[in-house]
């Protein structure tokens, strides 16, 4: 078949749950993946909130790596905050296994009605006519699928934005870089039941230092810089971080390196397209944090889609609909997650050891980023006194 309603471009958690949810509205719809394996190689540290993704699919075990009970953070000088499960009620996390869980999700698409194509990269759009004519590339050989609408659902790289008139380059202060090891050998000196959490500018300058817990000792160890901070690669700082720590780069089983987009953007969709997850720059600018919020936009995306196609109205005006209500579903969150960043970026590492120091000794009931910040700005009200109003 060449011609679509809807061609998804990306097969990531936000482009297979858009392309689940077209189809489950009823209309065709294909996804391109350039990749030759849906779900790797994994550019994440695949962390997510237990209660979130129970929001938005049934829990399989086959693709949660680990459970953990709890968060450790460590300010600059290494002041520890423990957030546990007892406290925490459900909104501690999952580590998944994104290689299983990003095919288990095309796989729901593919249950739905939707087609597959892998190792197919689009490479350009052209308007034709009524519809789009989606140009690919698989194997060296070259073809098109027309679609009525175009889901962008291809990454922090994305191109289909541009390809279709919306601004999507990132600036420096606008991305995190990231790198990160996944380890084994971790057990004797990490407590595993936790994901821990490292502050700090001079350590990793305007992001975090992270280790999750991948099981039998394994764990997701990275690292996020702000390009625009960081006088150093974010591998430097990594590699400076576990010298310090005394791990041997031996026990080092896989790296991965990727960018997360940590600014929201203005305008997601346009004429015949609507962008998806990190292509629309969903990632939370506090956590990176980016699986749940794709799958949310690729819902809302879905239903969009098929109401344009119910109402053969695909103009930039229809479709703004989408970028309202994901600003209702999340993206308030992130907007107000970037006002707080910018304010955490500025601020010194004394600030930050005496903010954890502020911390220390509470019971902490929620462990969300809003149950922390909350409680920050109880506890530092001159501090925070221009935030009182959008967490309080
Ligand atoms: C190091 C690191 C750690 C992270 N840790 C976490 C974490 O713990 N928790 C969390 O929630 N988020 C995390 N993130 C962010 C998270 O990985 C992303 O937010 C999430 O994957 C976004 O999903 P997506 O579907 O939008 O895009 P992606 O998962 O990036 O999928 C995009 C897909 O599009 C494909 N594609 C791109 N261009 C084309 C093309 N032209 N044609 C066809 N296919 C194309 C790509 O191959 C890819 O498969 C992390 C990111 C990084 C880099």
């Amino acid at each position: 078949m060449s011609e679509y309603d809807v061609v998804v471009v990306g097969a990531g958690p936000g482009g297979s749950t858009a392309a689940k949810s077209c189809a489950e509205e009823g209309l065709n719809v294909l996804i391109v993946e350039k990749r030759q394996e849906i779900g790797a190689p994994v550019r994440c540290a695949e962390g997510v909130s237990k209660s979130e993704l129970a929001s938005l699919v049934e829990i399989k075990k086959r693709w949660i790596a680990a459970e953990v009970a709890g968060a450790k953070v460590y300010s600059p000088d290494n002041t520890v905050i423990t957030l546990s499960a007892e406290q925490a009620g459900n909104e501690v996390g999952y580590i998944l296994e994104r290689k299983i869980f990003d095919r288990w999700l095309a796989k729901q698409a593919a249950k739905a009605g939707a087609d597959i194509l892998v190792k197919t990269a689009a490479i350009g759009i052209e308007k034709d006519g009524e519809a789009l004519k989606i140009k690919l590339r698989r194997a060296g050989e070259f073809f098109d699928v027309t679609a009525k609408i175009v889901i962008g659902a291809d990454g922090v790289e994305s191109r289909v934005g541009k390809w279709m008139g919306i601004d999507t380059t990132l600036k420096l202060n606008e991305i995190e870089s990231c790198v990160q090891y996944l380890m084994t050998g971790l057990d004797e000196k990490y407590d595993m039941d936790y994901c821990h959490f490292w502050l700090g500018h001079s350590r990793c300058p305007g992001g975090y230092i992270w280790l999750f817990p991948k099981g039998n000792g394994s764990a997701n160890f990275g690292i996020g810089v702000m390009p625009s901070m960081a006088k150093e690669t974010a591998k430097y700082y990594l590699d400076r971080f576990l010298e310090a720590e005394g791990i041997g780069m031996s026990k080092v089983v896989e790296v991965v390196a990727g960018g997360v987009p940590v600014s929201p953007m203005e305008k997601i969709s346009t004429e015949r397209c609507l962008l998806v997850g990190d292509a629309a720059r969903h990632a939370d600018p506090i956590t990176g944090g980016g699986i749940i919020n794709a799958m949310r936009g690729g819902k809302i995306a879905g239903k969009v889609a098929a109401e344009a196609v119910r109402k053969n109205d695909f103009s930039a005006r229809f479709l703004s609909r989408y970028d309202k209500l994901c600003k209702e579903d999340f993206g308030k969150t992130l907007e107000r997650n970037k006002i707080l960043q910018k304010k955490i970026l500025k601020m010194k590492d004394e600030t930050l050891n005496n903010l954890a120091k502020s911390l220390e000794g509470y019971r902490m009931e929620d462990m969300s980023v809003t149950g922390i910040v909350k409680e920050l700005i109880k506890r530092n009200p001159k501090i925070f006194w221009d935030l009182k109003s959008l967490f309080l």
